[in-house]
């Protein structure tokens, strides 16, 4: 039987063997009554390397990052985000239920916001004016086919927000993507931000979980939010075991799906009636001539699977799943449906 690629998201990906055991091996523990002793571990593990104060395990990227803007911010404050922003397109309109905030999405060409368009786009709360308290930053960015922002631009950028009076929270739900394709350490990039939030059911392959981090007045707040929102998870060690391994074991390998990426780019660009965007880190959107929808119905039949941003861009996501094997099946899988779609 021929292998399958599915590269619809890095969230397909199973545990490794070594998640398996560290899950039947947690000390485990209440998490609402006390703090679990393994998800501690991983905690204060993710606050060492972000080189924050703090770190709160999270069910989700998008808990995490609602939890985050809920904890900055207050009812009717005007938030700046980059227009593309996964915290406005995808997290079910939480920034509006949850924080109550008004979204302000700036342009951009490549995802990154400029200090200048910040700047010009702050509001100085007034009688009639909705104050800007936060921006929100994404890197990499999925919109914008895993765009990095260099580590110069959120310098300059944290400057403009300081001087505005404004904090600044990552949207870093592959940030370790980021950090490898940069070849920095990750502190490189929490270091320019308040707070930061990464998943580890990305690329990093644990089953569920992300982790906030920032000042340890900030999480503790986040904590009640996680609470209020129903994220009081109890034996959470079992999952943050495998938080654990994905911190230690699965960061450096990341730069292979990079490679594999510019391959699989490499190859498309060949191909007729498709072309590739530049993917600097394991995501590769692909501009098509015909319906992205029906470049996906059509991979799927040779074994690829991909998914559809818009209708006629369609992304591939590169993961520790898709080994050499799997990236010849996509590779090949291109190749035929440009031959049927001609
Ligand atoms: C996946 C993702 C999230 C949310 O993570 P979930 O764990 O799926 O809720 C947030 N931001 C970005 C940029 C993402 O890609």
């Amino acid at each position: 039987m021929s292998r399958t690629a599915d590269l619809r998201s890095d969230t397909v990906t199973k545990p490794t063997p070594e998640m398996y055991r560290a899950m039947a091996d947690a000390e485990l523990g209440d998490n609402v009554l006390e703090t679990d002793p393994t998800v501690g571990r991983l905690e204060s593990l993710a606050a060492e390397m972000t080189g924050m104060e703090a770190a709160l395990f999270m069910p989700s990227g998008t808990m995490g990052n609602q939890c985050a803007l809920a904890t900055h911010t207050n009812p009717g404050d005007s938030v700046i985000f980059e227009d593309q922003a996964h915290m406005i397109w995808y997290e079910g309109g939480g920034p509006a239920i949850f924080s109550g905030v008004i979204t302000r999405g700036l342009p951009t060409r490549d995802g990154t916001i400029t200090p200048q368009q910040l700047s010009e786009t702050v509001l100085t709360r007034s009688e009639h004016t909705p104050g800007t308290t936060l921006v929100c930053l994404e890197n990499s960015h999925n919109r914008h086919g895993g765009a990095v922002t260099t580590v110069s631009q959120p310098a300059a950028l944290k400057e403009a927000a300081d001087e505005a009076g404004i904090r600044v929270h990552l949207d870093g739900a592959r940030m370790f993507n980021a950090s490898a394709a940069l070849g920095v350490d990750i502190k490189e990039i929490t270091g320019l931000v308040d707070t930061a939030n990464f998943c580890l059911s990305k690329g990093l392959a644990s089953p569920i979980g992300s982790l906030l981090c920032g000042p340890s007045d900030f999480i503790t707040e986040a904590a009640f939010w996680r609470k209020r929102l129903g994220g009081g998870m109890r034996q959470a060690g079992i999952l943050a075991a495998c938080g654990i391994v994905s911190l230690t074991q699965m960061v450096e390998r990341l730069t292979e799906d990079h490679e594999r990426t510019q391959a699989l780019s490499g190859h498309v660009a060949g191909l007729p009636g498709i072309d590739p965007v530049d993917a600097p880190t394991n995501i590769l959107v692909m501009n098509t001539v015909r319906t992205a929808e029906e470049w996906m119905n059509e991979l799927e039949k040779h074994g690829v699977r991909t998914l559809p941003f818009d209708k006629h861009r369609l992304r591939a996501v590169l993961h520790k799943d898709i080994g050499d094997a799997e990236l010849k099946t996509a590779l090949e899988g291109f190749s035929k449906s440009a031959e049927a779609l001609a």
